[in-house]
């Protein structure tokens, strides 16, 4: 990691750490040792955390947002196997390292090569530092804290809840883009063994059950989302 991508990574840390996330949080997200979390999270800006403790709880409208993000801008509408068991969420929410082979070596995060790098201005040019870093082929992804971060203030929520979330219910096991077997086109779907969307099911099923899946309740497991 130069150094440009160096401070890219610890803005990108530090912004979360003083959007509400503790330190233990942050560690169990980043491939990086807490000591040298602990060590780069130590100055926090305070109009960030004034801001974080404005965010709120996650919302259906948020959810379906983290999953249009992993879909579109993380994973790219590529159909994907999971990456690397264990892989820490830090290191492949970025479109460029989710599809990094290797796993980097906890050392190998914030290695000093050379001092020319500034300190971001913001969170944008944190992250197109970051991601400029990544796309030299880094050792750790330098853009996914800044990413995330950035997400977090769009979006209005809690980082540990947001985290969850993508964890839990979409990256990087439960969505797919598939083309549909019935139309052609390719559509979102919850697992990679469904190949069609929800209109071709729903002819193939040709029942009068709910074409849309089981009815009430939230359903973005079981919704399809398509696009041209
Ligand atoms: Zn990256
Ligand atoms: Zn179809």
């Amino acid at each position: 990691v130069t150094a440009t991508g160096r401070e890219a990574l610890r803005y990108g840390l530090q912004a979360l750490r003083a959007l509400g996330l503790r330190l233990t949080e942050l560690a169990q997200m980043s491939p990086l040792s807490v000591a040298t979390l602990k060590r780069h999270t130590r100055s926090l800006d305070p109009s960030l955390a004034a801001e974080g403790a404005s965010l709120e709880k996650l919302s259906l409208q948020s959810k379906e947002a983290l999953t249009l993000v992993w879909v579109h801008a993380i994973a790219r509408g590529r159909p994907l196997a999971p990456p690397v068991p264990q892989r820490a969420f830090l290191d492949f929410f970025c479109s460029v390292c989710l599809t990094r082979s290797s796993r980097p070596s906890p050392s190998d995060g914030l290695v000093e090569r050379d001092r020319t790098g500034g300190w971001p201005a913001d969170l944008t040019e944190a992250l197109v530092y970051g991601l400029q870093t990544c796309e030299r082929g880094a050792g750790v992804c330098a853009s996914a804290p800044a990413r995330f971060a950035a997400l977090l203030l769009a979006l209005r929520v809690h980082p540990w809840e947001a985290y969850s979330f993508v964890i839990g219910e979409i990256a990087p096991q439960r969505w797919w883009v598939r083309t549909c077997l019935g139309c052609e086109r390719d559509v979102v779907t919850e697992a990679a063994s469904t190949r069609l969307c929800v209109p071709c099911r729903a002819r193939s099923r040709r029942s009068t059950s709910h074409p849309m899946g089981a009815p009430g309740g939230p359903h973005l497991h079981r919704r399809s989302v398509t696009w041209t």
